[in-house]
């Protein structure tokens, strides 16, 4: 029983560890910049994200993201 309560909290902090992780929302991308920080460094604004942390997909990309028309 104990063994059991011992594997759950576990588990639980696994979980836990995956929230810590940044969920970039779907019509966005990392920032391969800076890395999803948004900020090259302390005083500019990543230039590709605009101090967002997050690129939006090219037109282009966004396209080819859709399922084919049949
Ligand atoms: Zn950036």
């Amino acid at each position: 029983m104990i063994k059991l309560l011992i594997k759950k909290l576990i588990n639980f902090l696994k979980l836990d560890d995956n929230v810590e992780t940044p969920k970039i929302p779907e019509n966005y991308k990392e920032c391969p910049h800076c890395e999803g920080t948004g900020h090259e460094d302390l005083f500019y604004d990543c230039e590709k994200c605009n101090g967002t942390g997050i690129v939006r997909k090219t037109y282009q990309e966004y396209v080819d993201s859709l399922p084919p028309i049949k």
